[in-house]
């Protein structure tokens, strides 16, 4: 039985640290931790590593594109777990600039070619990949064998094989995986739980979420093209209304039927306009989601057996606004999500706190996107899913 915690603490981290890198000891740590929260607020960084701000994990974005430079740098440059420590970028130009902007030293400056030398890296412990859809599984799987802890932008990916690969890549490498999903971390998506899950209301009934923004910028962009993005609207956008679906009920469905609508298809040539789909959950309570580039859209609705509570905006970053049925107003002071997401993340790799994002709730999703795809392609067919509660997280 260990009787000082802070003396076994002490000489497992000296002892350790005599045999085996920074590094190396930071990931046998956090494989241990997740288990137990015995060594939980022992610092990581230990001193040993000078230029790395203490007890935060350096975090590396793969993909300097818009929603690195506009949400995720300025989220990790407040987060308190978590700091911007590297960038791999395909386009050269935007090396100086973002060493300059947030005070990165060359060596954590990757190319796509030369990404995977990140593994000798001890000054990075996360790889962000934020790169178009088709681009997550190779670039998580490279990360993980990198021995690098791997946060993938929404969706996982653009197939469930290709979810299977990474969760499959991250199990092996013994790191920590984790989606995009910001609204995880959201104190708005706490309280629709809460709700859902104290039942003061009763039962959920039914609930519907809707997705969508109206696409109206360049046709060849990489989320109009198939390959590069997996799919339309519904990939991009529905799945924030999958998200909010399975929160706002605290179930996964067992089944969906969905329609798919094209009024531009000179526009959206490629991938699909407008979606909705229906679902049914195993309490017998129904579903209704809309997803769409063609419209504007952005609503939770969850209907209780006496009440209802409704979040709108419920999808965007910022400036979310809720209501129930009795006339409350649901508010808290605006934050960063992406922040939160990263720090919760960074904690999680740390003392072995909640996951809020795993890597099964990815593929979950990718599962029912699969299976509405499937029941538009087969005439709004009912298709059946046997989800369990796989990627649910209380
Ligand atoms: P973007 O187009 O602004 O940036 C894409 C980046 O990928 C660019 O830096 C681009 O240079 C690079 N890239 C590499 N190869 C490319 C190729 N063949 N074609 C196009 N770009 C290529 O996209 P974004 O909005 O930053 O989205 C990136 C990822 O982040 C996507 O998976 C998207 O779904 C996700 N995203 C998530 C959220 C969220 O709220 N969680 C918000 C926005 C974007």
């Amino acid at each position: 039985m260990i009787k000082n915690i802070r003396s076994f603490k002490k000489d497992l981290k000296y002892t350790i640290m005599s045999t085996i890198s920074r590094r190396i000891f930071n990931k046998k740590l956090s494989q241990a931790m997740a288990g137990t929260t015995l060594l939980a607020g022992m610092p990581l960084a230990c001193g040993m590593d000078s230029n790395k701000p203490v007890e935060k994990l350096g975090v590396a974005l793969v993909g300097l594109g818009s929603y690195s430079k506009g949400q995720l740098a300025p989220g990790l440059l407040n987060a308190t777990d978590c700091y911007l420590a590297g960038i791999v970028t395909g386009t050269a130009a935007k090396e100086k600039q973002w060493m300059q902007e947030y005070a990165i030293p060359k060596e954590n400056v990757y190319n796509y070619e030369n990404f995977d030398e990140i593994a000798t890296n001890d000054a990075i412990d996360i790889v962000y990949v934020v790169l178009p859809n088709s681009m997550h599984a190779d670039f998580c799987i490279r990360a993980a064998k990198a021995g690098k802890h791997v946060i993938c932008e929404k969706p996982m990916a653009v197939s469930v094989l290709e979810c299977d690969a990474i969760i499959e890549a991250c199990t092996e490498a013994g790191v920590k995986l984790s989606v995009g999903y910001r609204m995880q971390s959201d104190p708005y998506t706490q309280e629709i739980k809460r709700l859902v899950r104290e039942k003061s209301d009763g039962d959920v009934y039914y609930v519907s979420s809707d997705a969508a923004y109206l696409s109206l910028g360049n046709p060849d962009q990489w989320r109009l093209n198939k390959k590069l993005s997996g799919g339309g609207a519904l990939l991009n956008m529905g799945v924030y209304a999958i998200q909010s679906s399975i929160y706002g009920t605290g179930m996964n469905p067992i089944s969906v039927s969905a329609q798919e609508f094209s009024t531009r298809p000179e526009y959206f040539k490629d991938t699909d306009e407008t979606i909705t789909a229906q679902m049914q959950f195993p309490s017998g309570a129904v579903g209704n989601l809309f997803t769409s580039h063609n419209a504007n859209a952005n609503r939770l609705l969850v209907s209780f057996e006496h009440g209802w509570v409704e979040l709108n905006p419920c999808h965007s970053y910022a400036a979310l606004a809720g209501r129930t049925s009795d006339g409350k107003e649901i508010k808290f002071p605006p934050q960063s999500q992406q922040m939160q997401q990263m720090d919760d993340f960074a904690k999680h790799i740390k003392t072995g706190s909640v996951n809020m994002a795993p890597g099964e709730m990815g593929k979950r999703d990718m599962i029912i996107c699969e299976a509405i795809y499937q029941s538009i392609k087969e005439g709004g067919k009912t298709i059946p899913l046997d989800l369990g509660s796989m990627g649910i997280v209380s």
